[in-house]
């Protein structure tokens, strides 16, 4: 853990305009960082800064980013904590993936719910290493396509994105649809959107399953 940790923070770590100088080493170091923050037009129209919204523990298995807060988030400080946040909690047990952590690329609310803009992400991106670097999970999976270009520069077709699985670092990364958009898409056939996604979950379940296997951990085998 602490070697990945040390690698998120060291000088050479530089994937999109980085500067490890402006990683927050601390939890408690970012929430002060985020609540001062006004480094790009977004903090104008904040209620408040969205924090990471978290299942069990801050150190999770599997960091989930999506792309930013909407009215409910910005009303509670709380990342998907409205029925996009619900969806994606039903869809997560459904599949056995217990440990989580859920966050944003940017932390304060776009006016009219439109995307962040490639400056807004830009300017949030150290907040974003910084949970990386601190929840230092296992996995990561983008929910739409503004986290998965700013997670791991990840453009093209947004289907062929989610047939792949990607890395950044020594972190494998899933895409998968954000449930702002599976809300909308209420069909549940082969191929559906929710269907796709359900697919990328399992294959995230698999590999967490996978992980806990090779350390000799079989719990979760007692529990099926
Ligand atoms: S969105 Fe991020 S960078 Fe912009 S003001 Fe909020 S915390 Fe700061």
């Amino acid at each position: 853990m602490a070697k990945k940790l040390r690698s998120l923070l060291d000088e050479n770590f530089a994937p999109i305009e980085f500067n490890s100088n402006l990683v927050c080493s601390s939890w408690q170091e970012l929430e002060t960082a985020t609540n001062n923050c006004q480094a790009c037009e977004l903090y104008k129209g904040r209620t408040q800064v969205v924090a990471g919204r978290y299942s069990k523990t801050k150190n999770a298995d599997l960091l989930i980013v999506g792309e930013a807060p909407g009215r409910v988030e910005d009303e509670q400080g709380l990342a998907f904590v409205g029925d996009s946040g619900e969806l994606l909690d039903i869809m997560l047990n459904s599949v056995g993936i217990e440990s989580y952590y859920i966050t944003n690329v940017v932390r304060c609310r776009p006016p009219d719910n439109r995307n962040p803009s490639k400056a807004e992400c830009q300017s949030c991106w150290r907040f974003l290493q910084s949970e990386i670097a601190l929840v230092n999970p296992k996995a990561i999976l983008c929910l739409g396509k503004v986290a998965a270009k700013t997670v791991f520069g990840g453009v093209g077709k947004f289907e062929k994105l989610m047939r792949s699985r990607h890395q950044f670092f020594e972190y494998p990364v899933w895409v998968a649809y954000h449930p702002a958009y599976l809300l909308r898409q209420p069909q549940l056939s082969q191929h559906s959107p929710k269907w796709e996604t359900w697919q990328v979950l399992c294959q995230v379940k698999l590999y967490l399953n996978g992980l806990r296997l090779e350390s000799g951990d079989k719990s979760y085998l007692n529990n099926r």
